[in-house]
């Protein structure tokens, strides 16, 4: 209070009380100017505070975005739910703090600036007007001449009310400035205490907050600390999977094998070339499943069907093209040009689609086998393409009977799950790949697991099998120093190896080496007469030509001494190795004939099947149908009577064939083919009065 300025010194207007005055005016000048600034600044702080205010409601939101992509888990998404809400209470308690803090700051003391200040200057400037009138008065009455008694009255007077009407407002002005500065104090401390405690309570509240939340920090703390273990473990699988997929599968050669669980047997990159004039070309992503060839043209689409069904296509490699590794489809309907990355590709495709092919041709169900038309380019089709044996589960387990059949040809890897059908043998996946590359001529392979077969070819796979292939065809390895690669040997090895040993037949031991002269060819010729697989397959290793004909025998070749000979593996085995099943001997008979005149029921369905041209006349003018009724045998009889009707029927109803075979014909002809392959015993009972030779010769 020592301060305050003194009234009693106001009323006198000593020099010491202007001075005092004046240091006062200048406090209370330099108070105003720090009002001013902390209300501004209180202002500003607000406002940034309800800026962040905002901010953190859009943060909040989105992290909530960016918690709801976590997978479903009840216990973390009630924790994150209730951090959540937490975080939303934090902002509306900021919120209460800004507005607690403006009102602090600027309603305690707006009082002051709005009321007082303005007020008080209003004061001065009255006091200061006065006061110049006032010493304007003293000059003016010290300054009249003692004869005027008059006027020297007058300014006495008038000294006297100016200096009275000064000594009231200086009093006035006083108790302003000594109310102001004693109110300022109170005012000021008031406001810093509403502020501290909005700071207060805010961070009571906080803190309140923050102790409820914390359970849920625990349970979280719990389940981060579970996840972290699971995450580790999460991180070495995939760490391991990694490693085994960049072994296997990342070298650089695309991958045409399916994905799990898709129904196709082959899919990847292909060049498609447009059919219209610009003869562009785009690539596309292609697929073979459930018989048909589909493509995608870009990722958003769909599947497209390019082959609505494989059995009605033909397909061959195009070699004269410009561009490399092309192949054609050709159905009734549309040509298509197709080109993959390598030549490896190609054949993987090519097998592909022969296996579609195949594969439909024996396990379709009959309402799926009509509209055989066009037949594909390995000569499979004529009257019998259609029916096939019923659906047989997959020919895994018989054929891993064969001795040696428990581990892959060539390279010993084990469990295979593919097979060469034409060389009997048995090959693990990636094996079985580079078979697919020299060609259906050289190596035909089916899965043992995807495919279904047929009881023929699984007999020829334990009959024939890997140990008696390697027998023939790994003979000299042990005079040529030449390792066999394993199951982890590069591909590169497996290829060479696959390459000498089939293609080149480099370890096959010549018949002439033994000492003596024997023709590879007439050894295919008599042992396919005996029924002697073994033989066959030694002879064909030998170099035997399968087609090539006798003179001594009749102009015969090895396929009509198989029929003659009754054996039906014999004939399947040499179809499978691209005998000519037309071909006919000096007499003008071919294997149907063989066999009908010789009552080989099961051979007569089998080469129906294969397509054998039942309407050929021999010599005589005789068909097939005339040999079986010359020589009585009925099934015979019945099988090609049901053949030709088929034939005629789907003549009848035009090329494009509506109806396709005939249902009854396809369920007796699947009889009699499951009867052949499987009870042989019950076709002889049928033989009217010759007695076949009907020996499966196992
Ligand atoms: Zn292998």
């Amino acid at each position: 209070m020592e301060s305050l300025l003194d009234f009693e010194d106001s009323v006198r207007d000593s020099p010491d009380f202007r001075r005092k005055l004046r240091l006062f005016e200048a406090d209370v000048y330099e108070l105003e100017t720090h009002l001013d600034q902390v209300m501004h600044l209180c202002s500003k702080m607000v406002e940034a505070g309800q800026a962040y205010n905002a901010a953190n409601q859009l943060f909040l939101s989105s992290l909530t975005k960016l918690c709801s992509y976590q997978e479903q888990h009840a216990v973390l998404t009630t924790c994150l739910n209730q951090f959540n809400q937490g975080l939303r209470e934090m902002i509306s308690f900021h919120t209460m703090l800004f507005d607690q803090m403006q009102r602090a700051i600027n309603h305690q003391l707006s009082n002051l600036c709005t009321q007082f200040l303005p007020q008080l200057a209003e004061t001065r400037k009255d006091y200061v007007r006065i006061r110049e009138d006032l010493e304007m008065a003293a000059v003016k009455n010290a300054q009249v001449s003692r004869h005027k008694a008059g006027d020297a009255e007058r300014s006495s007077h008038l000294l006297i009310a100016t200096r009275k009407c000064f000594q009231h407002f200086s009093l006035d002005y006083c108790l302003q400035l000594n109310s102001f500065k004693t109110q300022q104090r109170l005012d000021i401390l008031n406001s810093v205490f509403s502020f501290i405690h909005a700071q207060v309570t805010f961070f009571h509240q906080g803190s309140d907050l923050l102790r409820d939340l914390e359970p849920t920090m625990k349970t979280m703390a719990a389940q981060l600390s579970q996840l972290s273990t699971e995450n580790s473990a999460k991180r070495k699988e995939l760490e391991n999977t990694h490693l085994l997929v960049q072994q296997r599968d990342a070298s650089g050669e695309p991958s045409v094998s399916p994905q799990p669980g898709s129904s196709s047997i082959i899919q990847g990159y292909l060049f498609k070339r447009s059919r219209r004039k610009s003869k562009t070309w785009k690539r596309c992503w292609f697929s073979i499943g459930n018989n048909q060839l589909l493509y995608r043209k870009s990722q958003e689409d769909e599947d497209l069907v390019l082959f609505e069904d494989l059995r009605l296509c033909a397909f061959k490699p195009l070699e004269k093209m410009e561009r490399r590794f092309c192949f054609q489809l050709l159905s009734v309907q549309k040509c298509c040009i197709l080109q993959a990355d390598s030549e490896h590709l190609k054949q993987s495709w090519l097998g592909a689609l022969q296996g579609s092919i195949d594969l439909a041709y024996r396990d379709k169900p009959q309402h799926q086998q009509k509209e055989m038309l066009s037949t594909s380019s390995s000569g499979r089709g004529g009257a019998f393409g259609g029916p096939g044996p019923p659906q047989r589960p997959p020919g895994s387990s018989l054929a891993l009977r064969g001795s040696g059949n428990q581990v892959c040809c060539d390279c010993g890897e084990e469990e295979p799950q593919w097979a060469s059908i034409n060389l009997g043998i048995t090959l693990c996946i990636e094996c079985s790949g580079i078979h697919r590359s020299l060609g259906v001529h050289l190596s035909k392979v089916r899965s043992l697991t995807l495919d279904s077969w047929e009881a023929e070819q699984l007999k020829l796979l334990s009959i024939l099998g890997n140990d008696v292939i390697n027998e023939i065809y790994e003979a000299r390895c042990l005079e040529e120093g030449r390792a066999k690669p394993r199951a982890h040997s590069r591909r590169a090895e497996k290829e060479l190896w696959i390459r000498q040993k089939y293609v080149d037949k480099r370890f096959v031991r010549s018949g002439a080496s033994e000492g003596q002269d024997r023709d590879p060819g007439l050894c295919l010729y008599r042992a396919a007469l005996a029924g002697d697989l073994v033989a066959m397959a030694a002879a064909l290793a030998q170099g035997a030509e399968v087609n090539r004909s006798f003179s001594g025998e009749e102009g015969r070749t090895a396929l009509i001494a198989a029929a003659v000979g009754g054996s039906l593996l014999a004939c399947e085995f040499l179809l499978l190795n691209s005998a000519n099943i037309n071909h006919r001997d000096l007499r003008g008979r071919g294997a149907l004939h063989a066999a009908c005149s010789a009552g080989h029921t099961g051979q007569v369905c089998l080469l129906l099947k294969r397509g054998a041209n039942q309407y050929a006349a021999d010599e005589r003018g005789q068909d097939p149908l005339a040999i079986a009724m010359e020589t009585a045998h009925a099934d015979i009889v019945t099988l090609l009577r049901m053949a030709r009707m088929n034939e005629e029927m789907k003549d009848s109803e035009g090329a494009f064939g509506a109806a396709g075979d005939d249902q009854t014909f396809q369920d007796i002809f699947r009889d009699f083919s499951d009867m052949a392959s499987h009870d042989p015993e019950k076709l002889r009972r049928h033989h009217l009065d010759r007695v076949g030779d009907e020996d499966e010769r196992k």
